[in-house]
């Protein structure tokens, strides 16, 4: 097994079907925004493992304080004794979470776990058994986490039936409530905050209702952010109702959005942060070492029995020191002020696209905040053909080819600059590094928009 031949026949006669995979060829390493194959190419990275590699790939760092943390202690399993890393990690958690309510922690290996644990112990805490959840959000792909997953069929299907007692609500994006792009966040927010009141009213008794899950910026559902008003409306419903708002930050916290956390919005109405019950982390948390956590009130927590939490390898010893690197490396490096201006940088570059009038027919969006950036094109999403395409006719005059996201997505590949879709939509997503330099922004753009010319043309 020496060529890339090889290894990537060999993969796809040994590695399941199950496991979808967008670019060909076997990684080798990997720096920076930089993927190298074992064939030499040399990809741009606008994908970070899936919003993973924060600091970028192999942040010397973070490499350093797992290596030196390998050689002192791997495994301190936390339900026999605590482990320095870990409370090590807490105590750096501390000053940076969204409300200093949140102060009790447990850690796991991924997001789906996590969110698991989270919906436990919402259960366990009030006595209630239902869970509400947004239309469009994904949480994971365990049984519990799956259940409240509503992005696309394709994650439950052949799998039902699913954990009972789950009810959804729309999400306030445009598309879910049958309104055109131009609606304003008041108005999303108000259609959005009618149809949970009627869930409630209709569906799920407050009194049977245990939480409300969401991504304050919608990701696998075609990155959304939530107007900041509708989350304070959730607050508001949860508070009268005495049930817990768990708020799954795996996609969008960690400094993606430009802050800590994409709760902490941008301040736009003066009413300060929205206080999560439960907060929910993973991805960027270790930058590439499995680990997540679940934070809450120690109100809340306590109420846990001792052994119902803990898993055999949650709370990695080495992936807690390397959590614990990330957030030096991002404080040392002003990383979450990177995020902002390549933020700018990246927003308006696209929008520029979506203004030039030869491919303006092709953008019906551009959206995302820090660097968790979506462009929407104007094909129809699969199935919607007859609605979707006339009314994209009508507005531009054109025929919009089917499959844009996919063709551009492949095109970037091809091109040397890894890019994923998202969504049913037809959606690509920006999220590079956070800490990715002006020169490797603008090639990221320069391939996008040169792969969409070739595509439309
Ligand atoms: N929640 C959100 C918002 C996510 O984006 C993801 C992963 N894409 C998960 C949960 C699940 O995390 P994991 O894949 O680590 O289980």
């Amino acid at each position: 097994l020496s060529t890339t031949e090889q290894l990537q026949s060999f993969g796809e006669r040994h590695v399941t079907k199950g496991i979808g995979r967008v670019a060909p060829g076997v990684m080798k390493k990997a720096e920076g925004s930089y993927v190298e194959y074992m064939d030499g190419k040399r990809m741009l990275d606008f994908t970070c493992g899936i919003g993973v590699t924060n600091l970028g790939h192999s942040h010397p760092k973070v490499s350093k304080a797992a290596a030196e943390q390998c050689m002192q202690l791997v495994h301190g399993q936390c339900s026999i004794s605590f482990h320095e890393p870990y409370l090590r990690l807490i105590s750096k958690l501390l000053p940076i979470m969204p409300h200093p309510s949140l102060d009790s922690f447990f850690f796991w290996n991924s997001g789906s776990e996590a969110v698991e644990a989270a919906l436990k112990m919402a259960r366990a805490t009030t006595g209630r058994q239902n869970v509400i959840c947004m239309q469009g959000g994904y949480h994971g792909r365990t049984f519990g986490a799956m259940a409240v997953t509503r992005s696309k069929t394709g994650y439950s299907e052949g799998f039902h039936p699913l954990m009972p007692g789950v009810f959804v609500t729309p999400y306030p994006f445009w598309h879910q409530l049958g309104l055109p792009p131009s609606t304003s966040p008041h108005d999303l927010t108000q259609t959005a905050l009618n149809q949970l009141h009627l869930l409630l009213q209709q569906q799920t008794s407050p009194a049977d209702t245990a939480a409300i899950i969401i991504e304050p910026v919608l990701g696998e559902g075609g990155y959304v952010p939530a107007p900041k008003e509708f989350l304070v409306g959730l607050r508001e419903v949860c508070d009268e109702h005495g049930i817990l708002l768990i708020v799954d930050e795996v996609q969008s916290g960690f400094g993606r959005t430009g802050a800590w956390w994409a709760i902490e919005g941008e301040g736009e109405d003066g009413r300060g942060v929205v206080r999560p019950d439960i907060l929910v982390m993973a991805k960027g948390l270790a930058n590439g070492f499995p680990l997540s956590g679940v934070v809450s009130r120690k109100e809340v927590t306590d109420k846990l029995r001792p052994g119902s939490m803990g898993g055999t390898y949650a709370g990695n010893a080495v992936s807690c020191a390397a959590a614990c690197a990330v957030i030096d490396a991002m404080e040392e490096e002003r990383v979450l002020e990177n995020v902002k201006e390549r933020s700018k940088h990246l927003l308006t570059s696209l929008h520029a696209l979506k203004s030039d009038p030869a491919l303006a027919p092709y953008i019906l969006d551009v959206r995302g905040r820090g660097l968790m950036v979506a462009v929407e094109f104007a094909s129809p999403p699969q199935g919607w053909d007859p609605v979707y395409q006339s009314q994209n006719q009508r507005d531009t005059g054109k025929q919009i080819p089917k499959g844009l996201a996919s063709r551009v997505a492949k095109r970037c590949i091809e091109k040397g600059m890894l890019l994923l879709t998202t969504s049913v939509y037809e959606v690509v997503r920006f999220i590079p590094a956070l800490n990715i330099g002006q020169g490797e922004m603008e090639s990221g753009v320069r391939v996008f928009e040169e792969s969409l010319r070739e595509v439309v043309r």
